[in-house]
Formats: structure tokens, sequence, C-alpha cells
């Protein structure tokens, strides 16, 4: 709890900071917190050696496809992150301590998912922040990484997120794509591009995502099958073990 508190007043006090910094863009500060906390950078794979992959998914928590998801993973033993949005964190609490349980990871997808390249910079920052606290508020663990809604961003919001910590993370590969219209076609394609420190996209709330979910254990399946693990994503990009083991 000491912890949780220290974070929760450090991240307070160093907000306006934060945003005071990106507004005037002093260039030799904004260098130095980036160099500091992975600033400007977005990742989209992971650089490994091994056959490992990250699952990920976003848009929830949401009791529509979330519990069906977390038991397919469950069946195959197999970890995800999940990128959730805040308010849904606060409608469904007990989806996403399950998730943390379970030995998911969660990350960061903004408070209430807007298309972050349309508002102002320090709306932006609000954002990120309060998903950042609802979570940690909820479950006691503070995401490490951010994904843009709608993969909407510019230089500026990337910068703000590495300076608060969170290198943000794009996908190799969507599960749902406009040329596949089958849960088979589409992880088909899915198991086509699989590659080295790969990192799948799926979303498990906001829309109709029963094809997804139905995708998933074919995709799970095939992965396996060429040899492919698969890790969270701080196992991907840091070489951090999962939480706990499934
Ligand atoms: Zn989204």
């Amino acid at each position: 709890m000491q912890i949780s508190r220290r974070t929760f007043l450090l991240s307070t006090l160093l907000a306006p900071l934060a945003v005071l910094a990106i507004m005037s863009k002093p260039d030799s500060l904004l260098k130095s917190w980036s160099e500091l906390n992975y600033g400007g950078k977005v990742i989209y794979f992971g650089d490994s050696e091994e056959k490992v992959v990250a699952l990920t998914f976003d848009d929830g928590p949401d009791p529509r496809f979330t519990p069906q998801v977390l038991e397919i993973l469950t069946k195959y033993k197999v970890p995800a992150t999940f990128f959730v949005v805040g308010a849904q964190v606060e409608r469904h609490p007990d989806l996403v301590r399950e998730q943390v349980a379970l030995g998911h990871e969660l990350a960061n997808h903004t408070y209430s998912h807007p298309e972050l390249t349309k508002v102002a910079l320090p709306e932006v920052f609000a954002e990120i922040q309060k998903d950042q606290l609802t979570i940690l508020r909820f479950t006691g663990t503070s995401p490490s990484f951010f994904r843009p809604p709608k993969k909407l961003y510019n230089q500026d919001i990337i910068k703000l997120a590495g300076n608060l910590g969170l290198p943000t993370v794009l996908w190799t590969v969507c599960i749902e794509n406009h040329s596949v219209k089958t849960p088979e076609a589409m992880a088909r394609r899915v198991i086509g591009q699989a590659k080295k420190g790969g990192i799948i996209l799926g979303h498990d709330g906001r829309l109709d995502r029963q094809k997804t979910v139905d995708a998933l254990p074919a995709i799970i399946e095939g992965y396996q099958k060429k040899g492919y693990r698969f890790v969270t994503l701080s196992e991907l990009l840091n070489g951090k073990a999962s939480p706990k083991p499934l």
C-alpha cells in the first residue's frame, strides 16, 4: 500500500511538470527525459532470436468477450497482455483482477479511448495518466507499455508517453482484418505471418469480437505447431518473466 501511495503522489507531483515540458518543448530537457524513459520509441516487434511471440488484446475488459478469452488462454496455458481502457476497468474491476491473478499483464490504452491526435496535449496526458492510476487503484499493478487507440499518434504523444515511462507498443499482425471474414481465415492469415518476436493484436471489447474469440484456439494451436511459445510483452521486450506462472 505504501508503494502504491508513493507512486500516486509522485505521479501527481510530476504531472504538471511533464505537461509543461512538452508544451514549452525545451529540447534539451526532453532529450534527457527521453533517454531516461525510452521516450519517442515505437515498438512493432521484439528483437528475439527465439521463437517467442506476444498475444495482446485491446479495448477490454468487456464481460461479453474477456471471460471467453481468459477461458481459452487458461485452457492452453498461454499468457497475454491486455491493453485496457480505464473506464471499462472501473465498470468491471473483477475482470482485470482475474487477469492479473491468472498471470496476464495489463497495459495502458487510455482512460476513455479517444482519438488522441484530435485532442490537446494536456488531455492526452490526462487520458494516459488516468488509465495508469485506475489500473493501479484496482489491481495494485502499474502498466509498463502504452498503445494509442486506433493507432492514432504523433511524435508529441509518443514522447509524452515515453516521459511517463511508457514505451509505445504497436503490433506485427492484427487478427481482425478486412480481407478475412471468418474465424478460420483470420487464424490462417495470422499463423501465416508468424515471426520471431512478433506481437499479435486482437480485441476483446468495444465492438463485436466474437470472431476474434472463435479464431483464438486455432491461432494458438497454429503457432505452437510451428514451435512458437507465447510470452507477455514484458518478457518479450524486457526479458522479464510473467509475474506468475500459468
Ligand atoms: Zn482500441
